[in-house]
């Protein structure tokens, strides 16, 4: 196949090579693969498949380029950062219809999503000024006690492709900010993005070599070579809980520091003096955001019992509410999945809790005709037995369960060996407060569907994950500590 097939409607300049040393190439033999729109089955591009040769020089020119770009002022990063905001912002609507094309998201979601992708680089734009270090009182005067932070060396990061931008800036930018050097590898099913913010970067005039891109269908043995180089200190990865628990082994030979951004299973807390609309509002945004496939989405609706009939009635009504189609379709509010099998998936928690005696109370099935779409599908009399209570079902599935006090939702809610997000909802602060140091989970939204930012740190407890991005704590990640201790300065 050609390197160079792009459909109409997609940016005819977009490089669709790897980005290796500050050079767009095709992969060394060759080959590419190929990107569909899950709204149409249709393919949209076709894109360099690197291999490990590939991973391999894409390695050597970021550790070569570190030598230098290490080396900046934070200033200068900084800079280079402010530009690349900037570039996104201008870029905002092409973006966006490329992460419509690509991941099948609604429009008006996608340019959601570049402005959420644009907050991490502007952030950590300013954080880049603000990797202080420290000095720690000496015990004797002639020893000065110094601790200087420095940028961890060179860093492999691996995306998912149900948030094509903010996963890669939400890494990438506080890394470059921190001085290190990047290898990207992003979803195969989601590169188009990828391939024009790296595009977007370059032209902010971030240096060659700073930002490598090795786009692939063969994730794993791009990701071996990273994880089998010593030269290659940090491995930032979002994604599945198995493919993260592969690299903390593989990341073993040569201690690498790892942060990992995994699957979740978000309880979804209704206490009985919940204010009802404000709570089907954040429903909304918590569980069809991206038709159910994000991280932070609530899987399990527990419902206490006294707003339960009320709860469930204005779910379905919510569901009967939701216009469902292609992305760039005008009013459509959920896409299609990003694939057969993962909308096979839902379907599977849907039957699976049927068959245990759940009730269907709307929806249920997949929709006729191309395109990965579901009808979004309410089920209650939902049982702690059932998939959708203790697996990730990423799709537009609500699933209730009724609890009768607080500590048997809050038992529930913690019945989970996941720990990325958890949502409660009560007008009570003293129920509130209760709730929000009891849940064993990183991030909890208290009257909130939405509580990922920029400023915030974000990550996950247990099965979900390692370390935070966003926040201060999003630049540390990349830092190293070094303690100096200087001698010898009498008089
Ligand atoms: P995935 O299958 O784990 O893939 C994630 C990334 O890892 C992709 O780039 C993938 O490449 C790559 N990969 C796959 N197998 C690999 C291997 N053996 N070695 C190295 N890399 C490998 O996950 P996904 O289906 O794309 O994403 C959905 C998951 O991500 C969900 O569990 C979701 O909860 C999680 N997620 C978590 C967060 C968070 O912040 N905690 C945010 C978003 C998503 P290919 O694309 O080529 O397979």
């Amino acid at each position: 196949m050609p390197a160079s097939h792009i459909a109409p409607g997609l940016p005819p300049d977009l490089p669709v090579r790897l980005l290796i040393g500050g050079r767009w190439q095709p992969a060394q033999d060759g080959a590419v693969f190929a990107v569909e729109d899950p709204a149409s089955e249709e393919r949209l591009a076709e894109v360099a498949d690197g291999t490990e040769a590939d991973a391999r020089l894409a390695l050597e020119a970021a550790v070569q380029a570190f030598s230098d770009f290490g080396r900046t002022t934070a200033q200068e990063r900084s800079r280079w950062l402010g530009a690349w905001f900037t570039a996104i912002r201008d870029e905002r609507q092409t973006l966006a219809r490329l992460i419509t094309l690509e991941n099948g998201k609604p429009l008006a979601e996608a340019l959601g999503e570049v402005d959420y992708a644009a907050s991490f680089v502007e952030w950590f734009a300013e954080e880049a000024k603000r990797a202080y270090g420290r000095i720690i009182p000496a015990s004797t005067t002639d020893r000065r006690l110094l601790v200087l932070r420095q940028p961890v060396g060179v860093v492999a990061a691996i995306t998912p492709w149900n948030f094509p931008a903010a996963m890669i800036t939400r890494k990438v930018a506080p890394a470059l900010a921190a001085g290190c050097t990047v290898l990207l590898k992003p979803a195969a099913l989601t590169p188009l993005t990828a391939l024009y913010l790296a595009q977007l970067w370059q032209a902010a005039g971030g240096p060659a070599g700073s930002l490598n891109l090795v786009t692939t269908s063969h994730a794993a043995q791009v990701a071996d070579v990273w994880l089998g180089d010593g030269r290659v200190r940090k491995v930032t990865f979002t994604g599945s809980t198995p493919v993260g628990q592969e690299l903390i082994r593989k990341s073993a030979a040569h201690v690498q520091r790892l942060s990992l951004e995994l699957g979740g299973q978000a309880p979804f807390v209704v206490m009985d003096d919940a204010d009802l609309d404000l709570t089907i509002q954040a429903l909304r945004t918590s569980k069809f955001r991206n038709a159910g496939q994000s991280c932070v989405a609530s899987n399990r609706m527990l419902v206490q019992r006294g707003m339960l009939e009320e709860f469930t009635a204005r779910a379905k009504a919510l569901v009967a509410s939701l216009k469902v189609g292609p992305g760039l379709t005008p009013g459509v509010e959920v896409g299609p999945l990003i694939d057969r099998p993962g909308r096979q998936k839902v379907l599977d928690h849907i039957q699976d809790a049927l068959g245990q005696g759940a009730r269907l109370e709307a929806g249920g099935e997949a929709l006729p005709g191309k395109g990965f779409f579901l009808a979004p599908t309410v089920v209650s009399r939902v049982t702690p037995a059932m998939r959708v209570m203790h697996e990730e079902t990423f799709g537009p599935l609500i699933a209730i369960s009724a609890f009768d006090q607080l500590e048997d939702g809050l038992a529930m809610a913690n019945d989970s060996p996941f720990g990325l997000a958890a949502y409660a909802f009560t007008r009570s602060a003293a129920r509130a407060w209760r709730l929000a140091e009891a849940l064993e989970y990183g991030i909890v939204g208290l009257n909130e569907g939405l509580p990922s930012t920029a400023q915030a740190p974000f990550g996950g407890w247990k099965l979900s994950g390692l370390g935070r991005e966003g926040g201060s704590e999003g630049l540390d990640a990349f830092l190293e500590e070094k303690y100096v201790a200087w001698g010898g300065l009498q008089g």
